[in-house]
């Protein structure tokens, strides 16, 4: 069925325009005014439209953990926030070679809402196999420095390796960046110690095991030339450590997430569970958020991505603090804490658009079919009212997980309509349509189409 958007106010990474939207195919055909056009109509007086959101970074333990999450729900839940495409990988199963992928892939044919990519794992004793695991198509490979959710680390030695090799295929790397040394340290310590209070989690995982690996990983890939990721930073000295490589020629980008914007370091003493996260929560004044925000605004902060890892209520009170999974729910919340942003004024919403949007879609080789509202793209369209406010509430939650670490805060700004290649997947924050529309979305090692 072809579509027509009509007046909506269109925005780009490098400005806004009346313009209507006509689909056809799944395709956005034309931008402007078609008098003759046929197609079913949505007004959009008001609104914004937007590229669909590019979630780089989620975790929808499909396989692996599906009482945490699964892909029909999680995907779900991402429409329901404005998002159209997202990369996703799971540390519980995860993708370690090529057959581990297409295994993947046949596994999800019918378990996403909305189209996806998929990240494959660095493990250490497969390095000399990581070239051939590119070329089946993943849309990044994520390394771990730091032994974590039971990744084995891939330490300086074996990480330089992979740099070289990965420079050498063009591959991409997304890498979390806490070190191995000083987190396994501050863990024995506060365990002999006796310690089993909330405050462990900021003390094991400190701005300085991340300071360390980030530094070291944006060297790494300024001394190969290899194109790198900083997954999810957490602080402005980080930030800056990495752009001083990059400022050098390190093909470095540096992507944050919305709990590193909005969530202090404190709430961790009286939450516990529900604020572990790794690296955790940094804000401990509001001149932090402030220096996020202007790096964020500035574009060292490339790239904003969810890290959505959730669990629900009873797995994160099923043990002691050390026991428990880390992680965040988010897929639902980040668009509109964004937009909540851009009226507080902190950032412009061309530049979410392209934090959110665009940028991804580049960076990982989806672009212009994904990221973009030009024509010949995918009709990935994102309706958003500016004006729309609401308190984020646990009993709206779309996630397995069930709650949100920002139930309570009053947002204004927030996705109504969500498009996939023209099909309508979300409105009003209730997700529509079956699972099963979203595609698989080779990453750009993949010879394939
Ligand atoms: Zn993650």
């Amino acid at each position: 069925m072809d579509l027509t958007i009509r007046g909506a106010t269109v925005v780009t990474p490098t400005g806004r325009f009346a313009a209507d939207i006509h689909v056809h195919g799944g395709k956005i055909v034309a931008l402007g005014t078609l008098d003759a056009f046929p197609a079913q109509v949505v007004d959009a007086g008001g609104l914004f439209a937007i590229p669909g959101v590019v979630d780089s970074h989620v975790h929808f333990m499909d396989p692996g953990e599906p009482e945490r999450e699964d892909f029909i729900t999680g995907s779900a839940a991402a429409a329901a926030g404005g998002t159209t495409t997202v990369i996703e990988h799971t540390h519980g199963a995860p993708v370690v070679d090529v057959e581990g992928l297409r295994r993947k892939v046949a596994h999800l044919s019918r378990r996403s809402l909305i189209d996806f990519g998929l990240a494959a794992h660095v493990w250490p004793d497969r390095l000399a196999r990581i070239s051939e695991l590119w070329e089946a198509g993943p849309a990044y490979l994520k390394v771990f420095t730091c032994e974590t959710h039971g990744v084995p680390a891939v330490l300086a030695g074996d990480l330089l390796q992979c740099f070289r090799a990965a420079a050498r295929f063009h591959g991409l790397l997304l890498i979390h960046c806490e070190d191995d040394a000083m987190t396994r340290e501050r863990e024995r310590a506060l365990r002999e110690a006796g310690r089993a209070d909330y405050g462990i989690v900021p003390e094991w995982r400190s701005r300085e095991a991340e300071e360390i690996a980030a530094a070291e990983t944006a060297l790494l890939a300024r001394l190969t030339g290899a194109r790198v990721v900083i997954a999810h930073t957490s602080h402005p000295e980080a930030v800056e450590l990495v752009h001083r490589e990059h400022a050098r020629g390190a093909r470095v980008w540096v992507e944050s997430c919305p709990q590193y914007f909005f969530l202090k370091e404190a709430e961790v003493l009286r939450h516990g569970p529900f604020r572990k996260f790794t690296p955790p929560a940094r804000l401990r004044d509001g001149e932090d958020a402030a220096r996020m925000w202007r790096l964020l605004a500035e574009g060292w902060i490339t790239h904003i991505s969810t890290d959505h890892a959730p669990s629900t209520r009873a797995q994160k009170q099923g043990g002691d603090i050390w026991q428990v999974p880390f992680g965040l729910p988010g897929v639902e919340t980040t668009l509109t804490l964004m937009l909540h942003a851009v009226r507080a004024g902190s950032v412009t919403l061309e530049r979410v658009v392209d934090a959110l949007c665009e940028r991804p879609a580049r960076l990982y080789g989806f672009y212009p079919r994904k990221g973009s509202l030009l024509p010949g793209a995918d009709a990935d369209i994102t309706l958003v009212d500016p004006a729309r406010s609401r308190v984020i509430q646990d009993d709206q939650v779309i996630s397995k997980a069930g709650w949100s670490p920002y139930a309570g805060m009053a947002v204004v700004g927030g996705p109504v309509m969500t498009f996939s290649r023209g099909r309508l997947v979300a409105k009003d924050g209730r997700p529509q349509g079956e699972p099963g529309w979203g595609r698989w979305l080779p990453g750009a090692g993949s010879p394939a189409p």
